[in-house]
Order: C-alpha cells, then sequence, then structure tokens
C-alpha cells in the first residue's frame, strides 16, 4: 500500500493510503476522541461524531469522522479549532444528558471543559446508566463472534442493547466480547469462582489443567469447536500453559 504523507494541527504525519485519520493521529500520539471505534471493527463514523475534525483539501474544508476518513496525499487536518470544539462541546452536552454519571463521558466532556449539561438529564436504570448505544456490542457479536445473541431494543432515549424481550440467551456463549468492547463499561460481566454471569445467564469456565485456573466458558469452547474444527484438546490449558 502506498504511503502518503498528511499534516495534522500543523505537523506532518505518514500514514498508509486509506488508513483512517483517526489511526494516523493516533500512530502520531494526537489525540482524537473516539467512543463507537474500535481498531479491529470496521468504522461507520455513523454514531458518536465525538472524533469529528476539520479536513481541508483542495482549497475546500469539510468536517468529517476522523475514524472512517481516508487518508489522501496532501491531506490537512485541524482537530483543536474555535468550529470543532464548539461542535464537540455541543456532542459532549449530549452524551453528558444521557449518561450523566458515566466516568468516561465524564472524563472526556471534562477535557473538553464540559462538566455539565443544559439539556434533560435523563438518569435511566441499569445498563442505560452507563450505555450510550453506540452498537459496538451487538456489532461485535454478530460480525466477529458469529453469535447475533444481541439487538438494540427500544428506540430513542430508551434505545439499548439487549437479549431479545430481555430473556436468557440461548445462543450467546458467554465470551465477554460485548464487554470487553463496549467503551462505557456498560455491560456488567462477572467472573466468579468457576462461573462467568452475562446478559442474565450463568456460564461454567473450562478450567486449565495445569494451573486449574477457569478461563474460558465451556460454551465458547463448544463453539469454537464446533465452527473451526479445532481440536477440543487445545482448550485443555490456558493461553499461559500451552
Ligand atoms: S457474551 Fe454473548 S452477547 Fe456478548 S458477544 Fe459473546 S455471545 Fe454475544
Amino acid at each position: 500500500m502506498e504511503k502518503v504523507t498528511i499534516t495534522i494541527n500543523g505537523h506532518e504525519c505518514q500514514g498508509m493510503h486509506d488508513q483512517s485519520v483517526l489511526a494516523v493521529a493516533r500512530e502520531h500520539g494526537i489525540y482524537i476522541p473516539a467512543l463507537c471505534h474500535h481498531p479491529e471493527m470496521p468504522s461507520s463514523g455513523g454514531f458518536c461524531r465525538v472524533c469529528l475534525v476539520e479536513a481541508h483539501q483542495d482549497g475546500r474544508m469539510r468536517l468529517v469522522t476522523a475514524c472512517n476518513y481516508p487518508v489522501r496525499k496532501g491531506l490537512e487536518i485541524k482537530t483543536d479549532t474555535e468550529l470543532v470544539k464548539r461542535i464537540r462541546r455541543g456532542i459532549m452536552e449530549l452524551l453528558l444528558c444521557r449518561v450523566p454519571e458515566s466516568p468516561v463521558i465524564r472524563e472526556m466532556a471534562a477535557r473538553d471543559g464540559v462538566t455539565k449539561t443544559r439539556f434533560f438529564r435523563d438518569e435511566g436504570e441499569g445498563l442505560r446508566q452507563r450505555c450510550i448505544a453506540c452498537g459496538l456490542c451487538t456489532q461485535v457479536c454478530e460480525e466477529v463472534v458469529g453469535v447475533a445473541a444481541l439487538a438494540m431494543l427500544n428506540r430513542g432515549r430508551d434505545k439499548e442493547p439487549g437479549t431479545p424481550y430481555h430473556k436468557s440467551s440461548s445462543v450467546c456463549i458467554g465470551c465477554g466480547a460485548c464487554a470487553y468492547i463496549c467503551p462505557t463499561g456498560a455491560i456488567a460481566m462477572v467472573d466468579r469462582d468457576d462461573t462467568r454471569t452475562i446478559w442474565g445467564r450463568s456460564f461454567a469456565m473450562v478450567k486449565c489443567s495445569v494451573c486449574g485456573a477457569p478461563y474460558i466458558p465451556e460454551a465458547q469452547v463448544e463453539w469454537i469447536v464446533k465452527t473451526t474444527g479445532k481440536d477440543r484438546s487445545f482448550f485443555d490449558k490456558c493461553p499461559n500453559h500451552r
């Protein structure tokens, strides 16, 4: 792939043609906030919008989402103009109104000088107290794990991920990918003794034959064996003792 040079806040940065602005910025230690993006997942730029930046090219300026805007030769990016900061503060206020007690959102908002919101504080209950409804959890479950145990439920401010009808899912394998990828830590997953509990269901964990530590749900092992043909004995030992 072709290397290209772009400018971010006046600094020359090298990236690869088609790499995202966000990825190049991170490689060069330049902060651009992002929530609904994960480096291992395709980005739609469609939800949180906190990564909005100014993109200047061929005498034109556009506001773009850094997580999915591809770098091109000669592109000039500005992440800290008054316009960008004003828009981002507005977005942070809206996020704060949805999840006012989320430590991740409060910290991100404070970085932009936003400590309170002009809008109605929507406290919510349970998962909704931290969930920004970005949909990364449903995406990872369907596109990476291949299970599709989750969907976005309800509409408007009540929108949240969950299992159908909030019933215990028969297809969930307890892998925890949804909890790991959640940018605000909204999804509760508890590993206690040799049991994992997530989405209202408990999963027995497989113990490592060397150290005895429970490290992967039995249901996840069965799923991997079934879908990949991997030998069951591979999971007798945890990654540290293979
Ligand atoms: S724990 Fe269940 S819901 Fe979450 S990603 Fe894994 S299979 Fe999907």
